[in-house]
């Protein structure tokens, strides 16, 4: 029997009407998009549940937890410590937005020539239809690119549980001593809010449950390089996405039993593309739920998604943090070495982005490269031109897309598309 959540909702204080249009979008494009692949593993039946229930379960799931005491933590970027969340027994969620929503009411606050991931996450807000967001005691904003740290002065205007977390913007002495200084500001800031204190021993097990998290995307990821391959890069996608609002334990048992279930599919031969289907590296900007619109748009054109290199994919998850330390300077020193390799185009200069691409290329045997860039972008699109010089210098077809997350260039975007993987058969 399906649940009624709409009270739930409306407890939050969501629009429902609008909210009930937003999962009307969804619903509809996961079943266009999602479910009718074929030959999907079965293992995806969790995700699609997961999916079903983004706005549903899971909410009701995150609201009791918060009635046991617990507290909910909103962020936006890769560089918010899950690690020191879950050790303040605090729950991290995903908060931005990959769908267009009361655009015309955004463009009063923001410039118009504002990244689509920026001005979604704010219609989300002014619209009130992310029930994340709406549940969440303390919302982080990072100040990464300067998209965001200027739209979260805006969002502060809204939301009086904002705490801006300052980040390097160069990996020198400087910039570590930087995000070792936030990070322990940020621990304090936890612990004020769960009224936790996070010792070693809850640090490591922090660290311990997002280690194994991570070690189970890394595993998927390396079963999606064989020549074999289990799965499409839309179902990969949809792990990586969900990554970021189910709970992590049970998140990482999930992928774990899917990895199982693409490993005898490996054994067995069973391929979702046919010989010589060309192999396709995304890279660039991160894809939040739910844009689907460029992978979608690959994987109907007769190519296949291998590896996205981005923050919602390999970059997000590369790298385990060291938890060999017995004492908390040790530890939180780690996850500044951990979090500190995050290769993002916030950061100048960011030379081993490069070499990363390259490899992730040659592990997963990408045929191209297909360089996403969101409209506005600047740090992506600015990093975009040198790296396909670089990459065609190796000998791998790079493609540069530069979109948003409307319809309106679904023609264009189709038509380069095709023709980029007519190049690659
Ligand atoms: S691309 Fe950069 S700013 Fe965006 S989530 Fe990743 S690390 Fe954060
Ligand atoms: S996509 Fe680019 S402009 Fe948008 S938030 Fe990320 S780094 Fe900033």
């Amino acid at each position: 029997m399906t649940t009624n959540h709409t009270p739930m909702w409306k407890d939050l204080g969501l629009d429902i009407e609008a909210h009930d249009a937003l999962l009307s979008v969804l619903g509809q494009a996961y079943g266009d998009i999602y479910l009718a692949q074929e030959n999907r593993p079965e293992g995806m039946g969790y995700f699609d549940f997961v999916m079903s229930e983004v706005h549903g379960q899971r909410i009701q799931e995150l609201v009791d937890a918060q009635a046991a005491g617990r507290k909910v933590i909103g962020c936006y970027c890769v560089f918010v410590p899950e690690e020191i969340s879950l050790a303040a027994e605090a729950i991290q969620v995903g908060l931005c937005s990959g769908a267009d929503f009361a655009m015309d009411e955004v463009e009063k606050y923001l410039p118009r020539n504002t990244c689509a991931l920026i001005k979604s996450s704010l219609g989300f807000k002014l619209a009130k239809v992310c029930p994340y967001l709406e549940c969440s005691d303390m919302v982080v904003g990072e100040n990464t690119c300067d998209g965001k740290k200027k739209a979260y002065e805006t969002l502060g205007t809204m939301a009086d549980n904002l705490y801006v977390m300052d980040l390097p913007q160069v990996k020198s002495g400087e910039g570590r001593a930087l995000l070792k200084a936030e990070f322990l500001r940020y621990k304090e800031a936890v612990e004020a809010l769960t009224g936790n204190t996070i010792d070693a021993a809850a640090l490591k097990k922090g660290i311990a449950i997002v280690n194994n998290k991570r070690k189970a995307m890394a595993r998927l990821a390396a079963l999606r390089h064989n020549p074999v391959l289990p799965i499409s890069g839309l179902d990969a996608l949809i792990a990586n996405q969900v990554f970021f609002y189910d709970n992590p334990v049970r998140f990482t048992d999930a992928v774990n039993a899917l990895c199982d279930e693409l490993e005898t599919r490996i054994a067995e031969k069973t391929s979702v593309i046919a010989d010589g289907t060309p192999r396709i590296l995304v890279s660039g900007c991160p894809m939040a739920v739910p844009n689907w619109k460029l992978p979608a748009v690959i994987e109907a054109s007769g190519a296949v998604i291998v590896a996205e290199e981005s923050c919602v994919g390999e970059r997000g998850c590369r790298n385990l943090t060291d938890d060999s330390a017995d004492d908390m300077d040790g530890l939180m020193d780690a996850l500044v070495d951990r979090y500190l390799a995050i290769d993002c185009a916030i950061f100048t200069p960011n030379t081993e982005r490069a070499g990363h691409i390259k490899e992730l290329a040659e592990k997963s045997k990408a045929d191209g490269v297909i360089q996403y860039t969101l409209n506005f972008c600047q740090p992506y699109a600015m990093e975009a031109i040198p790296l396909e010089k670089e990459l065609e210098e190796t000998g791998l077809p790079t493609l540069r897309i530069e979109t948003d997350y409307s319809q309106e260039d679904m023609g264009q975007l189709k038509t380069r598309v095709e023709a980029f993987v007519e190049l690659l058969k």
